[in-house]
């Protein structure tokens, strides 16, 4: 959720380009035998020249791109979108253009900046074409039919009337009736049938591309960006996961068991993987709205946000203050007055907008923005502390160049956006007077537990999205088998199984958004792990002495500094660097989640006792 404005990572449809390379020019980087003339009259000064060249050029397109997108964004017209794509078409075209050029200096000895903002120049590629028109051209469209039979996909009934994919997620969310739930995941998964021939082709093509800009898939060339070899990072992932799995596996546990109790073990077997259409979200990726059905008993915490809020006469306006507030409590420099008079906080009556909150840095300075339709609520406070995270996150790293100016690794964005919202706590609420009394200690499983169903939850549907996909660009999973090898991995890692027979007539994947979409998902999985790192150190550096679910680094000047040096790093050095300026550590450790969440998973260890856990 909460998309920030990501520099060139932020084009993530990037395919096509009428402006590629000639076939001859783009040899002097691939035929090493052909072109080793060519090479020689390169040097390291051409490399410089070409790096100076192409930061004035992005510079200036981003700027103008942003503020296309921000007007398109807040004022919803034929004529506001048709500029938009434009300048989107023109980003495209330039990133593609830069990213092939930038393969010719592959084989030459460069310093380590020169180095380092070729490879983010290449790797800004998400889907990398092949450089030959006709293919390119064809990978541009597919790309287009995929994004729009989803964003066009709904749910049409036989009595004729048809569901959007908003309408079934808000039923998806309150529905307790089994077969309305059941009708609801088949109906949805119609969408992507038609995917699957086109997804078959984009794999081919964009791996062809991926060849020629030296990866051996596209896969390996996603898992590139990470600071280390690619095979490397795969591992570590596998570590990790497997350092969550305890609590996983037992928050799994009570859920079948609660839903078991719920719908019949008849239809929730208590040996088996969960339905999948059961868990609130159409991809049971997050839990979170079945907590009434796995609810601890008397946990309520007594009070409610949205109430406080209200009593408390806080408007949209005021609720951005108090969370801007939280940053300068840390040392961190007020907003400029810019951001309160470009921001959009109130849906407006009299025109379209998107409402989904983001933040954005328009001109890599200073000019830094939220949009966000904002309601007066307790999670919507949340929300406005999250996305102002992304703000001091760019404003941090705007003295960077900008190769730079983006966050360490692609999670670390989302994770300090999250990092800060952890600090909403009870405590923090009422040292900023809006709740009188913290709750005592009894209370905190409710809150826990509402929090682990959507993080914890989380965690292996983060992981096995790519984990399909690597598989597929690999090629160890072959066409035919592209439905069977995803609910292979979803039953491996989430345990949880489609609800009705699946066959390779259904293309399971394409129903959520980032394969279709094509948006690398790992990312997601990093930065849930890395929220509650960042939490536990920056906690400590405040000389917290409570138990870290019940820490704020509100008003902990300690801990501003530190997040600040790591956040003015950008993406100038390696990501593992950044996080030790913070953990300590340069590997990514999930104890710091388990830390947070082990009064709970006491709680849970206690009700799952005599139950037979497991898939
Ligand atoms: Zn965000």
């Amino acid at each position: 959720m909460n998309t920030p404005r990501f520099k060139l990572s932020m084009s993530a449809l990037i395919v096509a380009s009428t402006l590629a390379l000639s076939a001859c020019e783009a040899e002097i980087a691939i035929d090493t035998t052909d072109s080793a003339q060519a090479t020689k009259t390169i040097t390291a000064k051409d490399a410089n020249a070409f790096i100076a060249k192409t930061e004035k050029e992005l510079s200036a397109l981003y700027l103008e791109s942003s503020r296309a997108e921000w007007i398109y964004a807040n004022f919803i017209t034929h004529d506001t979108s048709a500029l938009s794509a434009e300048v989107n078409r023109k980003m495209t075209e330039t990133v593609v253009r830069l990213a092939n050029q930038a393969a010719q200096f592959d084989e030459l000895e460069l310093d380590y900046d020169a180095r380092r903002k070729l490879n983010k120049l290449k790797l800004a590629l998400t889907l990398p074409a092949p450089q030959d028109e006709d293919k390119t051209a064809q990978l541009s469209t597919i790309v287009a039919e995929l994004g729009g039979l989803y964003g066009k996909g709904k749910y049409c009934k036989d009595d004729g009337s048809c569901l959007s994919l908003g309408d079934m997620t808000s039923k998806m969310a309150t529905s307790r009736d089994y077969n309305e739930l059941l009708d609801l995941w088949q109906g949805w998964r119609q969408i992507s049938k038609p995917m699957r021939p086109l997804y078959e082709q984009q794999v081919t093509l964009t791996n062809e591309g991926a060849k020629e800009l030296g990866y051996t898939d596209t896969g390996a060339m996603w898992r590139s960006k990470y600071d280390m070899p690619a095979d490397d990072f795969t591992k570590e992932l596998d570590r990790i996961w497997g350092q969550v799995k305890p609590l996983y596996n037992a928050l799994h546990c009570h859920v079948r068991a609660k839903l078991g109790e719920k719908y019949g073990t008849d239809k929730v077997a208590q040996d088996e993987p969960i339905p999948a259409h059961l868990l609130g979200n159409m991809w049971a990726q997050a839990w979170g709205n079945i907590y009434d059905v796995v609810a601890p008993e008397n946990a309520d915490p007594g009070y409610d946000v949205t109430e406080l809020l209200a009593k408390n006469n806080y408007d949209e306006l005021k609720m951005v203050k108090g969370a801007e507030t939280f940053f300068t409590s840390m040392g961190f420099e007020p907003l400029p007055e810019t951001f309160y008079e470009r921001s959009l906080f109130v849906k407006p009556k009299d025109r379209d907008v998107q409402c989904h909150a983001s933040a954005w840095n328009i001109d890599s300075k200073d000019d830094l923005r939220i949009k966000m339709c904002i309601q007066r609520t307790g999670e919507e406070f949340s929300v406005i502390h999250h996305e102002l995270g992304h703000n001091f996150y760019q404003r941090a790293y705007n003295k960077q160049p900008l190769f730079y100016q983006e966050s360490a690794n692609d999670g670390f964005h989302e994770a300090i956006g999250d990092t800060i919202a952890l600090s909403v706590t009870p405590g923090y609420l009422k040292e900023i007077g809006l709740l009188e009394q913290v709750p005592d200690e009894s209370k905190d499983i409710g809150l826990l537990m509402k929090m682990a169903l959507d993080k914890v939850a989380f965690v292996p549907f983060s992981l096995m999205v790519d984990q399909w996909r690597w598989q597929v660009f690999s090629g160890q999973v072959k066409p035919q088998d592209y439905n069977k090898a995803w609910w292979e991995l979803r039953e491996k890692y989430q345990g949880v199984q489609a609800p009705i027979a699946r066959s390779e007539d259904d293309f399971d994947p394409g129903a959520k958004y980032h394969v279709p979409g094509n948006t690398p998902y790992t990312r997601y999985f990093l930065a849930h792990i890395l929220q509650f790192e960042f939490h536990r150190s920056l906690c400590e550096i405040a000389g917290n002495d409570k138990a870290i679910h019940r820490c704020s680094i509100y008003n902990s000047k300690e801990a501003g500094d530190k997040l600040n040096a790591m956040l003015e790093i950008g993406s100038s050095r390696p990501w593992q660097e950044a996080l030790e300026s913070i953990t300590g550590k340069p590997q990514m450790d999930a104890t710091a989640m388990l830390d947070y969440f082990a009064p709970l998973q006491r709680y849970l260890d206690e009700q799952n006792k005599g139950r037979n856990c497991g898939w």
